[in-house]
């Protein structure tokens, strides 16, 4: 019986999901079991009787294995990332955990270890440990930083360059936000598969978090690094499939090289992130590689960004709204205009709104930004608005972020019922970018807005990617032709048959036009040639505070 039940654990042993090696002290290996043979490729003959070195890539310093043995004689184990090459000279990394035990009546070690470059198949020894992202399967953090301080040791007896690149996805939190949480799963997978796709076998890639993910590059020429970021932007350029959806995604990279950026893992996974943090700035979809210059912009914003937060919470004495007036073209009538919000910080002066929005959305804080707007029309609404003849249109500009957000009902509900009690008409402007990624929840919304009458305009129209039949079904009234067009009208041809297109697709589509940044006669007369009927821009007016604007629209032919 006894007998039996030796041989019934030793056939566990060798059959055991996992490498398992015993050694003496001397060290020699004594025993090995059948996924030891073939992780490693070696056969227990070719082993038997040697020292576990025979193993080793050579690649991890002395004190590396003097912390080992440390750790064991101390606290009884020792569990971490090991370098080792295979009977093939492939080297790979292990996860390795050791134990000293007595082994027929002898002191021995025993060693348990997988193949974490090994990922197929493996779901069960993966599940067991607290290494790896269940989503997409890749390394998470922790394995990554412990990839990276076994990369650096190895760096630091002589092997090849190495690059880190930090990627971060592009408005991911929209998509989350817009299309859900499945879809967002859905989508990170397919980003994990782009990026995997780019690289080479035996480089490393890892979830950080969220939508973050990070690769270890093996770089022999010198231009390498610059190729594989080129790569990986290129990549996230064709559309992924998710659930029956084309989504564009894109992705903003920061790279950096050891030991050019940095000495220790933690340094350069901080520094890639900070170069990541420059190429969302110079507008994403791009890469950085780490710079001096960059890092300090980077702070700038990061310090722009706590400001903020900070004004938002206690200083709504910083922010104030201005009001750019629009024009009927043909009699130059004020027929509406825009509010827009300004914000003046004591040591950072006036920050443009193309600055601080951005932020607020990446913040999350733009329902409070709404807020700052709303109160401050509303207090200027209060002191005297003039009575205007027709349709008088009052405008806000609001984030698409926000339109699923049940607050901004809340919000902007007393601002419309205010605008309306004093007879004019509310409007909301939303970006053509936004607008064309809006999920059919987003859809009912401003269509609820639309019942309620208030007009819906595209703003910056054509710079998005506006399908036509789309458009034709969106609740929308009013199309804003981007100021980039505007600009090159009575000198560029190409922008007078541009602005002609537009007016002839909002004909099509029974829309109202108004066009942006008029600032020269030229571009003005060129409007009314083509037909466009209203208008706004620095030719007729600038943005102004209340008690300004009030004045031109008492005389709305000043
Ligand atoms: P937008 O909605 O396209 O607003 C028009 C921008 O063009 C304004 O810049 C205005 O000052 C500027 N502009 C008007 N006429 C001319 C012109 O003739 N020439 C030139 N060069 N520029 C002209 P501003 O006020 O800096 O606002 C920038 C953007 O910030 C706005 O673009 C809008 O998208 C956003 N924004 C402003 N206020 C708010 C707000 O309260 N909420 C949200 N979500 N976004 C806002
Ligand atoms: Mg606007
Ligand atoms: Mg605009």
């Amino acid at each position: 019986m006894q007998f039996e039940q030796q041989q019934d654990f030793r056939a566990l042993v060798d059959q055991y999901p996992r490498a398992i090696m015993i050694a003496t002290k001397e060290p020699r290996i004594t025993y090995v079991n059948r996924m030891f043979c073939s992780v490693t490729g070696y056969q227990p003959d070719n082993v038997l009787g040697a020292p576990p070195s025979i193993l080793s890539a050579g690649l991890h310093a002395p004190e590396y294995y003097q912390a080992m043995w440390q750790s064991l004689a101390s606290e009884g184990r020792w569990e971490g990332l090991v370098w080792n090459r295979k009977k093939s000279g492939e080297i790979y990394p292990q996860w390795l955990s050791i134990y000293p035990m007595e082994f027929e009546g002898r002191q021995a070690y025993v060693g348990i270890f997988m193949d974490m470059g090994e990922r197929g198949g493996a779901d069960e020894r993966l599940a067991s440990l607290a290494y790896y992202d269940p989503l997409t399967e890749l390394p998470n953090r922790s394995l990554f930083q412990e990839f990276l301080k076994a990369r650096v040791s190895q760096y630091s007896r002589g092997n090849d360059r190495f690059g880190i690149l930090f990627i971060d996805l592009d408005f991911f939190k929209t998509i989350n936000d817009l299309h859900g949480h499945d879809c967002g799963d859905g989508v990170l997978k397919q980003a994990a598969m782009c990026i995997e796709s780019v690289v080479r076998e035996g480089d490393i890639v890892a979830r950080l978090s969220g939508d973050e993910f990070a690769v270890i590059v093996e770089l022999s020429g010198r231009d390498e690094l610059n190729e594989v970021c080129q790569r990986t932007v290129q990549a996230f350029q064709a559309p992924v499939i998710v659930g029956q959806r084309e989504y564009f995604l894109s992705a903003s990279i920061g790279a950096v090289v050891y030991p050019v950026h940095g000495k220790s893992g933690a340094e350069l996974l901080q520094k890639a992130d900070r170069a990541m943090y420059a190429a969302k700035l110079a507008g994403r979809a791009c890469y950085r590689i780490y710079s001096e210059a960059d890092d300090e912009q980077g702070r700038r914003e990061q310090q722009l960004s706590e400001a903020l937060t900070a004004s938002l919470k206690t200083s709504p004495g910083e922010f104030h709204v201005v009001y750019q007036p629009q024009y009927d073209l043909g009699s130059g009538r004020v027929v509406g205009m825009e509010a827009l919000l300004r914000w003046d910080h004591p040591e950072f002066g006036s920050v443009s709104p193309a600055d601080f929005v951005p932020l607020a959305e990446r913040r999350g804080e733009i329902h409070e930004m709404t807020q700052q707007l709303v109160r401050g029309i509303l207090a200027d609404l209060l002191n005297g608005p003039p009575s205007l003849p027709g349709k008088f249109r009052l405008a806000i500009n609001i984030s698409a972020r926000q339109i699923t957000d049940a607050r901004l009902g809340l919000a902007i509900g007393p601002l419309f019922a205010r605008i309306r009690e004093i007879g004019w008409l509310p409007e909301i402007e939303i970006t053509e970018t936004h607008i064309m990624h809006l999920s059919s929840q987003c859809l009912e919304t401003l269509r609820a807005f639309r019942d309620q009458g208030v007009a819906i305009a595209i703003d910056d129209f054509g710079t998005g990617y506006s399908s036509l039949a789309y458009l034709q079904n969106l609740p929308v009234q009013v199309l804003k032709i981007d100021r980039q067009f505007i600009g090159g009208l009575g000198t560029k041809n190409r922008d007078s048959r541009i602005v002609s297109a537009i007016l002839g697709i909002a004909e099509a589509l029974d829309l109202e036009v108004v066009a942006e940044g008029i600032e020269t006669r030229v571009q003005y007369l060129e409007l009314c040639q083509l037909g466009c009927q209203r208008g706004q821009g620095f030719l007729m007016a600038k943005p102004q505070p209340w008690q300004r604007v009030k004045a031109i629209l008492v005389d709305p032919y000043q």
